[in-house]
């Protein structure tokens, strides 16, 4: 192989350091940035991630020839820096670039956009975004979740393993964000917001209502947050916390007005009345 032998006339150092960062961010797909396609093993076909390949082939008109890439049985890789196609490492063998800021040799998974906090769990066995540090793995619903639900999240065997009951896409390796309803089943963050926003408040899976309209405001505050779980962003809870705030307050701040409006009416009444008294 020519290209391996050709590794020898690779740069000095420090030379070579900045030539590892060469064309970052510049190459890849909709799904990820990168410089290297993959060799799909099941079909010997050349793509540009796991997700491309998974469309395309997906959406094959045989149903019998539709299928999905196994990503740990990439192989071969091929840089698109200077297309040497080669087996799957980090850096390129023969013009020492990094086909990946981020590299997990298990996943043979690749992204240069390092600001998503990749991170590999073993438990999991793939690749997970957001920081090793936010997250915790629990082993009964087989998944890595947000810290802030270890001990405080319904726990359902294997509940990540399963499909959106709106989408029907499979959760468990989604790149997008997850949410576990109180019921204790999952689906996809956007999808549950949209069910929401059409005031649907029952799971789809067991018709369990996400929000108990028939307790006290003070409680539906409480159970508004610890209706969706995080996995992947907080801020939404805190939105939907801030409604109900405002709309407590709104109506204290209304009752106050009318209040004190009544006070000085009743102060004017009784201040006034002396005068005709005197007269
Ligand atoms: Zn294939
Ligand atoms: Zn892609
Ligand atoms: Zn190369
Ligand atoms: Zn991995
Ligand atoms: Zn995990
Ligand atoms: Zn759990
Ligand atoms: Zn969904
Ligand atoms: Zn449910």
């Amino acid at each position: 192989m020519a290209e391996f032998s050709s590794a020898s006339t690779l740069p000095t150092p420090p030379e070579s350091q900045t030539r590892l960062h060469f064309g970052k961010l510049q190459h890849g797909c909709e799904h990820y940035k990168r410089r290297c396609k993959i060799r799909a093993p099941c079909c010997n076909q050349i793509f540009s991630c796991r997700h491309c390949h998974n469309d395309a082939m997906g959406s094959l008109s045989d149903p019998k020839e539709r299928h999905e890439l196994v990503r740990r049985d990439v192989k071969q890789v091929i840089c698109s820096i200077c297309d040497t196609e080669q087996e799957a490492a980090k850096v390129c063998a023969n013009c020492g670039v990094n086909m990946g800021e981020y590299y997990c040799e298990i996943c043979k998974f690749y992204d240069d956009n390092t600001e998503k906090g990749q991170f590999h769990c073993d438990e999991c066995g793939i690749c997970r975004v957001g920081g090793r540090d936010n997250f915790f793995h629990c082993p009964t619903c087989g998944s890595c979740y947000s810290v802030n639900l270890q001990g405080n999240h319904p726990c359902v065997e294997n509940s990540m393993k399963s499909f959106c009951p709106v989408c029907y896409e499979y959760l468990f390796d989604s790149i997008k964000g997850t949410t576990i309803m109180t019921c204790g089943h999952t689906m996809h963050m956007d999808c549950f917001y949209e069910m929401a926003e059409q005031n649907q408040y029952r799971c789809p899976i067991c018709s369990k209502t996400v929000f108990d309209m028939s307790r006290s405001w003070e409680h539906l505050d409480q159970e508004v947050c610890s209706t969706s779980y995080q996995i992947f962003v907080d801020e939404n809870c805190w939105s939907l916390h801030m409604i109900i705030d405002d709309q407590i307050l709104g109506f204290f701040a209304n009752f106050r007005g009318i209040f004190i409006f009544v006070l000085v009416i009743a102060y004017l009444f009784v201040m006034a009345d002396p005068m005709y008294e005197g007269n």
